[in-house]
């Protein structure tokens, strides 16, 4: 029997409808000679994962993974200062945030997070049937407490060091949320090793905190998909229930182990390094008129206007910038993750020549516009 063409009425659509207005993550990219839009560690990977990714043998990839599990969740728990069943993995940290939202929310319930911050925040919220509520920054670009606690949410998620501004959310505001939610706390400290003071330690000392990492950023392994986070033995069992088996590949999986334990000084060198071109980075941006937000992160943010035709005459130049457009509270910007610094000298070239072509254009065209 052939169903009759009919126009789609709501009972056919095919997505839920709260997904109407989620796009997917663009997450091909086209190579490019500087690529400074994804907050990776641009000072290569670790040493131990290159050598261990070498001798990943046939049953790593016939058999399912599983194998070296408790083997990174013990490099992971004594990096961290947590027991072996404090922590859970994932398929990145967007993995432990998302199986997060659907292990504590209930559709319908409410997700608060201060805006601008991670990208995939509301995207989780919506995908999971929550309900993304955005709560200003202060004018310091601190998280603000008390409006995030009015809001009532079953999940409250802060980000520190903050992706996209790289600013810190003060210890005693962070504090003051734990204390006070009604419900889960998430913080996501996916830069904090570059900036120190953290909370991934402290997690499980509170019944609803989860504390979340990645060994994407400054560990250097965002291809191998791997991420974590900590939080009391109970908390991280009711995650696991929703994650599902099997989020980390065995290559990767054994390879971070070793990298997490034997690693872990050329990764605070990287993470160092970074710290002083961002720093160094930051100066010769204010000597040609930018006025970067101060980061304690792996990169900066940039206010700019046309951030997205910044971008674009920047990547044709080779080098790639993440765009903004009309982020709250701070307008247009760019986004520039730091790397060894001839690369940091072509972005600071690519900013300035964008710019300045840019406002060429514009002033050409207003003076044509003149009778
Ligand atoms: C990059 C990033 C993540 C995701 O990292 P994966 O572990 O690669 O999934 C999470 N949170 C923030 C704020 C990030 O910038």
């Amino acid at each position: 029997m052939r169903s009759s063409a009919s126009p789609m009425s709501e009972s056919l659509r095919l997505g839920r409808a709260t997904l109407r207005d989620v796009t997917p993550y663009p997450t091909e990219r086209t190579a490019c000679d500087a690529d400074l839009s994804d907050n990776t560690n641009l000072f290569g990977a670790p040493p131990a994962a290159l050598r261990e990714l070498a001798r990943a043998g046939a049953d790593e990839i016939s058999r399912y993974p599983g194998l070296h599990t408790r083997h990174l969740r013990e490099a992971l728990a004594e990096y961290a200062g947590v027991g072996l069943d404090e922590i859970v993995t994932g398929c990145g940290s967007d993995d432990v945030i998302d199986s997060a939202v659907r292990a504590f929310a209930e559709p319908g319930e409410a997700l608060a997070y201060s805006d601008p911050t991670f990208s995939m925040i509301p995207v989780f919220a919506r995908v999971n049937g929550l309900i993304p509520v955005p709560v200003p920054f202060t004018t310091s670009l601190d998280i603000d407490p008390e409006a995030l606690l009015a809001t009532g949410a079953r999940i409250i998620y802060i980000c520190s060091p903050n992706n996209p501004t790289g600013t810190l959310a003060s210890p005693d505001a962070i504090a003051h949320v734990i204390d006070r939610a009604l419900g889960i706390v998430i913080i996501d400290e996916a830069y904090a090793e570059f900036s120190g003071g953290a909370h991934v330690t402290n997690a499980p000392q509170h019944a609803r905190l989860l504390v979340t990492r990645t060994l994407s950023k400054a560990f250097g392994m965002a291809g191998f998909r791997i991420g974590y986070g900590t939080g009391s033995a109970p908390l991280v069992r009711e995650i696991e229930k929703v994650r599902g088996p099997y989020k980390e590949n065995a290559p990767g999986e054994r390879a971070a182990a070793c990298a997490v334990q034997e690693d872990v000084e050329w990764m605070r060198t990287c993470a160092q390094q970074a710290v002083e071109i961002r720093d160094r980075f930051c100066g010769a941006l204010r000597a040609n008129a930018f006025r970067p937000i101060p980061s304690a992160a792996n990169f900066v943010l940039v206010p700019i206007r046309d951030a997205d035709l910044v971008a674009r005459v920047a990547r044709d130049a080779g080098v790639a910038l993440r765009p903004y457009s009309a982020l709250a509270g701070i307008g247009d910007a760019i986004r520039v993750t730091m790397g060894p610094w001839p690369l940091m000298e072509r972005a600071l070239e690519a900013l300035i020549s964008a710019r300045d072509r840019i406002q060429r254009d514009r002033d050409q065209a207003t003076t044509g516009l003149r009778p």
